[in-house]
């Protein structure tokens, strides 16, 4: 039974594929940050080891249980080192991949921020690709295909995962993480599908605090000039969690977007700030919104393919319209 919350085409899927014998030797699971892909390439290479008759992952036999610690033997996951997956990662996913399986029935790997790989990382593994070992099995994971060498992608078997809907979330978090319907519903609806993020923001109150602020940055800085914004992008760019911020603000647009759209206005995400949202909406078209909510989602690719986070922020707020 796959306990990811959401994507259950995903895991549907990928569990007929072990069941009738069609494992894909890679796969490329994508969507933003913390929507949960991971979690569900975790619980593939789980299916893929797990020794139950039936009903694989069965979550409990001692191969599902290491997978999903990503500790099992016949399993390598690899991280960006430093923000980069780096050759040296790559090398060491050749070596292991060539090995036979110690216990499971495959070898697996799973590569996370695989968007952060250098070229000569991503044309190392794209050898590996095109001649895989028989038992060896590559689960990536990337913001967006959009940012991967195209002949990767066409290597991969892809699964575009989208924002989990905020009553799957808010189920979960009441369910699994025994938060209050109504503390639950709230952060569901922040989160804006981010499984990983509404977990943290359950467990930790100064994840919500940080996202009010993020949105409160946002909206102060809309109607100042353009030595506030690049004191902002500087103040910004020391951030370790400078991404989610960027997220936070793709979100702002978003509603704003929705706003100008004259959508109904229970879709919009930041509720707190729906009078000020309207307001600053009001000055603003559709097309600006948007194209607004696109330069914010391109900015996180950027930051996350190591380019200057500083002035990738100061294009972006430099393009937005003092409003
Ligand atoms: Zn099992």
């Amino acid at each position: 039974m796959w306990q990811t919350i959401g994507h259950a085409w995903a895991s549907a899927y990928l569990q007929k594929t072990i069941e009738t014998g069609r494992v894909a030797q890679a796969t490329l699971i994508t969507g933003p940050a913390e929507i949960g892909k991971t979690h569900l390439a975790l619980e593939c290479a789980a299916a893929l080891q797990c020794r139950a008759e039936a009903g694989r992952p069965c979550g409990v036999c001692p191969d599902c249980l290491a997978s999903l610690a990503g500790s099992h033997a016949d399993l390598l996951l690899i991280e960006p080192d430093n923000g980069r997956i780096k050759i040296d990662q790559v090398r060491q996913i050749q070596h292991e991949l060539a090995l036979r399986p110690y216990v499971g029935r495959w070898r697996v790997c799973i590569v996370t921020g695989f968007e952060t790989t250098t070229t000569e990382a991503a044309n190392a593994l794209l050898k590996l690709l095109e001649e895989p070992p028989a038992h060896a099995v590559l689960l990536l994971t990337a913001l967006d295909p959009g940012l991967l060498l195209p002949t990767i992608v066409s290597r991969c078997r892809v699964l575009p995962l989208r924002p989990v809907p905020t009553q799957e979330i808010a189920q979960a978090l009441v369910e699994r993480y025994g938060a209050e319907p109504s503390q639950a519903q709230e952060i569901a609806q922040l989160s804006a599908g981010r499984v990983g993020w509404a977990i943290r923001a359950c467990q930790d109150p100064a994840l919500l605090e940080q996202h009010e602020a993020d949105v409160q940055m946002l909206l102060e800085l809309m109607p100042q000039g353009y030595a506030a914004r690049l004191n902002a992008a500087e103040e910004l760019a020391k951030r370790a969690d400078v991404r989610t911020a960027v997220f936070e603000w793709q979100i702002v647009w978003r509603d704003m977007m929705l706003l100008a759209a004259g959508c109904q206005e229970h879709l919009i995400v930041n509720q707190k700030q729906l009078p000020r949202l309207r307001r600053l909406a009001k000055g603003i078209d559709l097309a600006q919104a948007r194209a607004a909510a696109w330069r914010a989602q391109e900015v996180i690719g950027q930051i996350a393919q190591n380019v200057n986070p500083r002035l990738a922020l100061e294009t972006m707020l430099l393009s937005w319209q003092p409003n």
